[in-house]
């Protein structure tokens, strides 16, 4: 992508609004733009992180056995009143009418409709396990909007549900979201830790937050400090291995680890000082196992071995993908900028051009332009006029891993400049040795 050609509208001054420097960082580097109160347009740099994301929780979904399918973002009162939920789900609910007078929702979350879904489509145990999931938009007409897309009103969501014949596979189709969570949040660069968590208004008996340690954070978490060192589940895992996912599951939940409205003090205190985190946290996952709450008032049954129906046991696993682009900003940034992790930079490479006009610079820019883009490297070539210093500054601002810099001087020794935006000194290299060092 050419800068000259490309939608990129900088902010060089901290907006007033933003209290947090992901709001702050996602403003300025033009990736957000608000439209309401907790309601925001995500511009295309943005829109290239969230997509990156969503397909990191996407790979990773499918990886554990789960299928993807789209829901509406609109929903039928009735099938909130089926469960009984929609007076119970109070004011963060977006309720709203069409020109019928026919009540309906911008859906909060899916489990009535996804239990609709499967009750017209399962009769049989012998279509058990199944895992539906979706990517969607949801609303919450959240009390305090706030942090950006951190509390956003409009936020999108990775949402997936589980049914099974039995307690016993319910508990192996939470453990694949479990370990799947935990590979996810990983490739994302991210350290998570589930914690025990309380089910709020999706209910349920076995409950796990993921969450990633920030002083920002809105949660109060409690856990031992050995889980910052734990080794993710590798891609090998085998989804269809019981024993395996509960080995997993029993490592990850072996220390302490709990939310504020969990947390057992004197538990916590048994645990030797050095090792107690008590910190600020975001919840950037969560996952519920809930029996048949659901599927007991819907009807959601299935025909068991014994030729009986019986209603199917659930689950429920959210992931906030436009949450985890400001977490992942949180744990990745200096006082320059972003800092993005490869995964999911919105480019990887930020070609500049020094001296635009200049013959050669521009035949030396075009040249690795093409090869990286013939590679496969997504690059941001900056062939505008800007002054070197404000280039950088962007550059800097919106964290793409590489930075490399075509300029006159240089060139005339047959060298450009490549840096890593995490960290280290600039290198004069040959073209050829940039192209290979980014690939
Ligand atoms: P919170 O405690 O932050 O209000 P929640 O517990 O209400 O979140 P869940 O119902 O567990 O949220 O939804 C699953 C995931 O959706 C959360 O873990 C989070 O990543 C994301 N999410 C929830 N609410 C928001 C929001 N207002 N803005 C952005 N992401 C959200
Ligand atoms: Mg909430
Ligand atoms: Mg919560
Ligand atoms: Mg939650």
């Amino acid at each position: 992508m050419r800068l000259s050609r490309y939608f990129l509208p900088i902010l060089r001054d901290a907006p007033k609004e933003a209290e947090i420097v992901s709001h702050r960082l996602m403003l300025r580097a033009g990736m957000i733009r608000q439209e309401a109160a907790g309601i925001y347009a995500w511009l295309p740099l943005g829109l290239r992180v969230l997509d990156k994301i969503s397909s990191i929780v996407r790979e990773e979904q499918d990886r554990a056995g789960a299928i993807e399918c789209l829901m509406p973002t609109i929903q039928l009162a009735d099938l909130w009143r089926e469960s009984g939920r929609y007076d119970a789900y109070g004011e963060e609910m977006l309720r709203i009418k069409d020109r019928h007078e026919r009540e309906m929702l911008y859906g909060p979350t899916n489990e009535e409709m996804i239990t609709e879904i499967f009750r017209a489509g399962v009769r049989s145990y012998k279509d058990l396990p199944k895992n539906l999931y979706h990517i969607q938009w949801k609303f919450r007409d959240e009390r305090r909007p706030r942090f950006g897309v951190m509390r956003s009103r409009e936020f999108l969501m990775k949402d997936a549900y589980s049914f099974d014949l039995d307690q016993a596979g319910a508990r192996t189709s939470y453990n694949r979201m479990f370990v799947a969570y935990l590979r996810t949040f990983a490739r994302l660069g991210l350290k998570s830790i589930p914690m025990r968590a309380d089910t709020g208004p999706i209910g349920g008996d076995l409950s796990h937050e993921f969450i990633i340690l920030a002083k920002t954070g809105e949660s109060e978490v409690y856990c031992h400090k050995d889980y910052l060192d734990f080794e993710t589940p590798p891609e090998t895992v085998n989804f269809d291995d019981a024993a395996e996912l509960q080995s997993y599951f029993d490592k990850w939940t072996s220390l302490y680890a709990a939310t504020d409205e969990m947390h057992e003090k004197a538990e916590f205190e048994a645990i030797s000082e050095d090792k107690r985190v008590s910190a600020r946290g975001i919840e950037v996952g969560h996952i519920f196992y809930f029996g048949t709450k659901y599927s007991l008032p819907m009807k959601a049954l299935v025909t068991g071995p014994d030729g009986k129906d019986t209603p199917v046991h659930m689950g429920s696993y959210g992931i906030g993908p436009s949450r985890l682009a400001a977490a992942i900003i949180e744990a990745g940034h200096d006082d320059s900028g972003i800092v993005w992790p490869e995964a999911v930079a919105p480019f990887r490479v930020g070609l500049v051009n020094l001296k635009p006009g200049d013959a050669a610079v521009d035949a030396a820019c075009e040249d690795l332009y093409a090869k990286l883009e013939a590679a496969g490297v997504d690059v941001l070539y900056d062939d505008t006029d800007e002054r070197p210093g404000s280039k950088f500054a962007t550059m800097d601002l919106i964290g793409l891993p590489w930075r490399l810099v075509v300029g006159p001087k240089g060139l005339a020794s047959g060298q450009v400049e490549l840096k890593r935006r995490s960290g280290g000194a600039a290198e004069a290299l040959s073209p050829e040795q940039a192209v290979a060092t980014i690939l």
